[in-house]
């Protein structure tokens, strides 16, 4: 495996969870460096988006490529925003929780049930890739907590009462959907040798 792996996104969010994530790894992480959009993101699941963009990257650099489609699901909005979470109602991350907020405003706690998904592909150039799944369950709170984090951090909350978004980076990291998916490709990949 080279030395170098691109991550195909622009979120520097994302970069630093994925650089934390995969500091045992026997590769070093570095951004797309572009400024344009990888590429659009029409596939239908996670799989396909995170395919999308892990091959299409990894062809265009000649380097290995990770890449990964992620969104929250809740269950009183028959698993809304999904798929869709980047694009929600808007791309921009505020107005999109505000929209998640707003929807269940009339809902008790018990029925905020979500979960955060994240699928993450590992690319090569000459086509092979592995993937896997990372879920994370909990509750969408009723107001904003924290700081951290990006996206839905400040409403996604496991316990009921902490945000994601009031964890330090590395709590996050031990729990994390994307943490997950991220363990469950290594375990893969080594696996495969
Ligand atoms: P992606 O960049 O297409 O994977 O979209 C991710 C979207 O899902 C973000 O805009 C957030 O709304 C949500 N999301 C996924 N993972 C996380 C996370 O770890 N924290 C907060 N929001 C997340």
């Amino acid at each position: 495996m080279s030395a170098e792996v691109i991550l195909a996104s622009h979120n520097r969010g994302k970069l630093r969870e994925f650089q934390q994530l995969l500091a045992e790894a026997p590769f070093r992480l570095t951004l797309w460096p572009g400024s344009d959009e990888i590429v659009e993101e029409t596939g239908a699941t996670y799989l396909e988006n995170a395919r999308l963009k892990a091959h299409f990257v990894a062809r265009k650099t000649g380097c290995a490529a990770l890449a990964d489609d992620s969104g929250i699901e809740v269950d009183a909005l028959q698993g809304l925003p999904g798929v869709h979470s980047a694009r929600f109602v808007s791309s921009d991350a505020w107005e999109n929780t505000r929209e998640i907020l707003l929807r269940l405003m009339s809902q008790p706690l018990s029925q905020r049930t979500a979960r955060m998904r994240a699928v993450v592909c590992l690319a090569w150039p000459d086509g092979r890739e592995v993937w896997a799944e990372g879920l994370l369950e909990g509750v969408v709170l009723g107001w904003p907590r924290g700081f951290g984090g990006f996206g839905v951090d400040p409403v996604f909350s496991v316990d009921g009462v902490h945000a994601l978004a009031e964890l330090s980076p590395e709590e996050k990291n031990q729990i994390s959907h994307r943490a997950r998916a991220v363990k469950e490709l290594l375990r893969k990949l080594f696996e495969s040798k």
